[in-house]
């Protein structure tokens, strides 16, 4: 752990002694996490359940997710992607950001630009969030795998994540929501849930509903390249359905026009 993030544990522990009628513990194992280096925000979820209500503050969370990003960009847990990779693509938005959408991996576009959804697909997101009155600003984009998944010498376009690789860079998105603290998660795609939840269902069982993640409310919906895949008006409906629940459940104001969108 970087002394800057150590900071911030003891001072997270600090606060908590601090404002709370029950002193924080660690475990023994815990303890021994910490002194050996390893994620800062497993020891705070393990130690330091924050009191209901208590939240981290936006540059608190700001300054742990750029440690982790700093480990993921050193990243050769995959060798094989460490090798492949342009560089890794961590996560974009804001840290404090209410909702968080989270995808499989990134592409050859992800790849070049090191952001995560700014291809076709990436666009098309970007007008979903648009249509939901936000901006790419205003939440959190990330995907599972931070390494595009490589391809063989000479062929083009995009594979999915192995369920390997998939497991091995989960911990990395862990920490993200985790730190992010996020009101509403919402996960694009049958590869997406897999990565989460290890569910391996058809999308049609799976979106349209809420789940949950570490009691985080959990939305699945299509990914967008399925939609630029299949772009009948019946499918852009479902996930526009999809968005209106997370609004609902964000409380934020939907209009009539937003209602009726894609009718
Ligand atoms: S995919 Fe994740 S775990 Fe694998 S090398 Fe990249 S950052 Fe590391």
């Amino acid at each position: 752990m970087t002394q800057p993030a150590l900071d911030l544990v003891i001072a997270a522990l600090e606060g908590i002694r601090e404002k709370s009628d029950h002193a924080p513990r660690a475990s023994r194992t815990t303890l021994a996490r910490l002194r050996a280096d390893e994620s800062v925000t497993v020891a705070l979820r393990e130690t330091t359940a924050l009191p209901t209500g208590r939240r981290l503050q936006g540059p608190d969370k700001a300054n742990l997710l750029a440690a982790v990003r700093e480990r993921v960009s050193a990243c050769a847990k995959c060798g094989h992607l460490a090798c492949s990779r342009t560089q890794t693509v961590f996560g974009v938005g804001n840290p404090d950001a209410d909702l968080m959408f989270i995808g499989e991996a990134p592409g050859a576009d992800e790849d070049q630009q090191g952001e995560p959804f700014v291809g076709r697909a990436g666009q098309l997101l970007t007008r979903i969030l648009k249509a939901m009155n936000f901006a790419r600003e205003d939440v959190y984009i990330a995907n599972i795998l931070k390494c595009r998944p490589d391809m063989p010498a000479g062929s083009f376009g995009n594979r999915p994540p192995t369920p390997t690789e998939m497991q091995t860079c989960r911990p990395y998105l862990v920490e993200q929501i985790d730190i992010i603290q996020p009101s509403v998660l919402v996960a694009l795609g049958a590869v997406a849930v897999e990565g989460l939840l290890g569910t391996r269902a058809a999308m049609r069982e799976l979106r349209g509903r809420w789940h949950t993640y570490n009691s985080i409310p959990l939305m699945i919906t299509y990914h967008p390249a399925y939609l630029l895949r299949n772009q009948a008006p019946s499918e852009k409906r479902k996930v526009w359905e999809d968005m209106l629940q997370v609004l609902e459940r964000l409380e934020q104001p939907i209009s009539e026009r937003q209602r009726n969108y894609f009718l």
